[in-house]
């Protein structure tokens, strides 16, 4: 990695790692695409690997040899597709990804210009099986029709933390003396009232969180260093300490905005991804969030009218991204793990059942920098986010509702109740069963297809 390429601007903005294009997209991005400091690769990981390493934040060295196990499980058709139309929608250079017919010839160090030969399989019929620890519905065998789910364990990760932690991840905001609106609250509510749901359809239910505290064991305090060095590398050379207020516009310039945010996002997701991947070992992971516009001072913050629905897969990796050796590692893994197979579907059938209960059009994104539009309901998004990329099995993330729009913010305001209540004029069910009955009715669709026979 040299110099030159850390600041180009394109390479300041790691816009996969932060969820909301619409909140972040407005005051970081392009603050960050002229200053340059958010950035982004270092290096520093755990004092072991070497300072040259060109590694994500808080990412480690790629084990290419685990690939080898891939090898003739997939044909180049095959391949070439979920290249192109998934995973590296916005291009592929040359000297990272080499494609021709009997196999892909896969940079594996940037540093060492080592190469990872994966071997094509020469057609369908001759394939080997894929080695993985999830199963897809195909695999599992036929469920009565009131247990869809019956055997398939089902992690559910409530985005975001809760409680006090809302604060620090500006996940939270109040109108007037209203209740505060968290979203990592409103998750974990929603995901409690999921994991019934979908028991009774025979799932088992695992919680990647299922309290208002982090997962990771760091701390902000942590990450001072780490973050210090960050902004250095990435032009502020004598970083400011402390954030004046939450609006402070030069606040992702200093060691305390960004030893949080290395906390909060890094550390917690990467802890998060290995409980799915080394203890809970899910066939699914479902993601919940609730989405947001941007809301100016979340003491004062602005409603609008502008609500919508959409859904995450992972996929359209940015160049910026396929650079570092972990995310490229990352991305072929999972590219050969062949979640997207299992995971588009569900998407599809859990956006259509949502668009269904709550009403909501589908949300087009303002740029297609960061998203490619996949699947067949015209609600579901690929874009490449640490939990979708790290997680290793399909994971299926959801957008639905703007909180600080006026009809959501008033829904969340009325809480959870039976049957219906009349908000802003229309008759409507609470916001949080809504959410959990409508995720769940989608599981329900798209296994009972599978496990018990069309119609049913
Ligand atoms: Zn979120």
């Amino acid at each position: 990695m040299t110099e030159i390429r850390m600041f180009k601007p394109a390479m300041t903005i790691r816009a996969s790692d932060f969820e909301l294009v619409s909140v972040f997209g407005f005051r970081i991005s392009d603050l960050l695409r002229s200053s340059s400091f958010l950035l982004v690769f270092l290096l520093l990981l755990s004092g072991s690997a070497a300072a040259a390493d060109n590694i994500g934040i808080l990412g480690s060295k790629p084990k290419w040899d685990v690939l080898e196990h891939y090898q003739r499980t997939i044909t180049h058709d095959q391949f070439t597709h979920l290249i192109n139309d998934v995973y590296c929608t916005h291009g592929i250079p040359d000297d990272l990804i080499r494609i021709d017919d009997n196999s892909a010839q896969i940079l594996t160090s940037q540093d060492g210009h080592g190469v990872f030969k994966l071997e094509f399989a020469p057609d369908e019929k001759s394939q080997r099986p894929v080695p993985r620890l999830w199963r897809p519905a195909k695999s599992l065998p036929p469920a009565k029709p009131n247990k869809p789910l019956a055997g398939l364990r089902i992690a559910l990760d409530p985005g975001h933390l809760g409680g006090r932690w809302a604060k620090m991840e500006e996940r939270w905001f109040q109108v007037g003396d209203s209740k505060p609106v968290t979203e990592g609250d409103l998750t974990l509510r929603v995901s409690r009232m999921l994991a019934p749901r979908l028991r009774k359809l025979g799932a088992t239910v695992l919680f990647v969180r299922n309290s208002t505290q982090p997962t990771t064991p760091k701390r902000p305090d942590d990450f001072r260093e780490l973050a210090k060095k960050i902004l250095i590398k990435n032009g502020v050379p004598r970083p400011r300490d402390q954030v004046l207020n939450p609006l402070d516009p030069a606040k992702e310039g200093t060691v305390h905005w960004q030893s949080e945010m290395l906390f909060y996002r890094y550390s917690e997701i990467r802890r998060r991804a290995v409980l799915v991947n080394s203890k809970l070992h899910p066939d699914l992971v479902v993601c919940l969030h609730f989405n947001a516009e941007g809301w100016g001072d979340p003491a004062n913050p602005t409603l609008i009218d502008t609500n919508h629905l959409h859904l995450l897969v992972n996929g359209s990796y940015l160049q910026d991204e396929l650079d570092l050796d972990d995310e490229r590692f990352e991305m072929i893994r999972r590219l050969l793990s062949r979640a997207y197979d299992e995971e588009l579907p569900i998407a599809d059938a859990v956006a259509i059942s949502m668009a269904k209960a709550t009403g909501l059009p589908a949300y087009q994104y303002p740029t297609t920098q960061t998203t490619t539009k996949v699947g067949t309901s015209g609600y579901v998004y690929a874009r490449n986010l640490l939990a979708t990329r790290l997680y290793r099995c399909p994971v299926v993330y959801c957008e639905p509702y703007v909180m600080n729009s006026k009809d959501a913010f008033a829904r969340i305001e009325a809480g959870d109740y039976d049957d219906t209540k009349e908000i802003n004029g229309v008759q409507r069910q609470s916001i949080f069963r809504e959410y959990a009955d409508s995720v769940a009715e989608g599981l329900r669709e798209y296994y009972t297809k599978i496990r018990c026979g069309a119609g049913q």
